[in-house]
């Protein structure tokens, strides 16, 4: 089926009790058993959820995958995946993560044992010198935040495969509609349901997504055993809001090749960050391995005040952490998602205090864009 059918149909069947097209919220905690050892497949809804079972059977259709198993936010998927490596073992991960991913590891995970290298994986050759006899996985963002770097995720599944290492692919920024990582290669990817795949800006999630059946299952395993399930009204949420996510993505994406392009050639905004725009180091790897270019774009205005005064003035745009949904959102990565990265190490990243992201959302581009543009001229 086409990736639109799929949207709307994976996992998505009518209800057999009573027809129902949309699932339905199975708000309850336990499942009546008619008598020892005998009932319907459901015994406790940490375990079994028919409404999460929708949308992890959805998500694994997306993405490619044998299975999946829904969390209850990107962060516990993450948490999950780490499960992969043990102590005395190494994870090679992009450091452009995430802000969260790279506190967890960190600050948590590196508590118990496990090593960390962070490296630039837009440079294949820098991955493969970072591999070492221990490393067991590799942890990519693509496009990463906040500067859209683009890494080639075919080629360093096989610098990691042949490293014995299994590759997971942060897919948030994309989404499936524009890249698929298993298909690519890697072994697992997670999303922030948060964020595209939700859509509409109402629920935390996550989800991880494997193309082996025994890593399904150990997530599974994982997902049970440590407990930070997804919810079914959020199951449903984010089932609901993928219905629409082809069409949603078209539009974001239409709408963010139009603003990069307005923002690109605006006198008042220096370097705008965005894989659709001619001149991004990896332009060419974005259009091949992604179907559009998305709607996550950043640009540089300059200095702190530049960007302050400029956020003050947007008033479609509305001023906020997160991303990916229906509203565009508008933030300024140095004080507010990578505000724990010391300002030496952010200067040199790019994520400098004149740096100002922006979720392109749905909305009427003309619109976006005369509010940016008299933002802009409020500077
Ligand atoms: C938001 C986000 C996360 C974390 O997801 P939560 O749902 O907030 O826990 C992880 N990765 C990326 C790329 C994100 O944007």
């Amino acid at each position: 089926m086409g990736f639109s059918t799929d949207c709307i149909h994976a996992g998505n069947a009518p209800d057999p009790l009573t027809g129902a097209v949309s699932v339905p919220i199975y708000q309850t905690s336990t499942y009546v058993q008619e008598a020892l050892g005998k009932h319907k497949g459901y015994e406790y809804a940490r375990t079994q959820n028919p409404t999460r079972a929708a949308l992890e059977e959805n998500l694994a259709v997306l993405e490619g995958g044998t299975g999946a198993r829904a969390f209850a936010s990107g962060m516990a998927a993450i948490t999950a995946v780490s499960t992969f490596v043990k102590a005395g073992e190494h994870v090679v991960c992009s450091n452009m993560t995430y802000g969260g991913t790279h506190r967890y590891y960190t600050k948590i995970q590196a508590r118990y044992g496990v090593e960390f290298s962070f490296v630039d994986t837009s440079d294949a050759d820098e991955v493969r010198r970072a591999f070492q006899p221990n490393t067991r996985l590799l942890h990519l963002e693509t496009p990463t935040n906040p500067t859209m770097a683009i890494c080639d995720i075919a080629l360093l599944s096989k610098i990691a495969h042949e490293g014995g290492a299994l590759v997971v692919v942060d897919n948030t920024f994309a989404s499936p509609y524009l890249q698929k990582p298993l298909a690519l290669g890697a072994d697992l990817v997670v999303h922030s349901t948060t964020k595209f795949l939700n859509g509409h800006s109402d629920s935390v999630g996550g989800i991880a997504v494997a193309a082996n059946p025994e890593h399904v299952e150990w997530l599974g395993f994982v997902q049970n055993g440590s407990g930070a399930i997804l919810s079914p009204l959020d199951s449903w949420l984010v089932l609901r809001g993928i219905k629409t996510l082809a069409v949603r993505m078209e539009r974001h994406e239409q709408n963010g090749r139009e603003i990069a392009r307005f923002l690109a050639s605006h006198a008042r905004v220096g370097k705008v960050y965005y894989p659709g725009l001619p001149d991004h180091p990896q332009h060419a790897l974005a259009k091949e391995q992604m179907r559009g270019f998305g709607a996550m774009i950043s640009f540089e205005l300059g200095s702190y005040d530049a960007a302050s005064r400029f956020l003050a003035a947007v008033r479609l745009c509305s001023l906020g952490e997160s991303l990916g949904g229906v509203e565009t959102l508008i933030s300024h990565p140095a004080t507010m998602t990578h505000a724990s990265i010391p300002e030496a190490d952010r200067n040199r990243l790019g994520v400098t205090a004149g740096l100002v992201r922006i979720s392109v959302g749905i909305e009427d581009v003309a619109d976006l864009i005369a509010d940016l543009e008299q933002a802009l001229d409020a500077i």
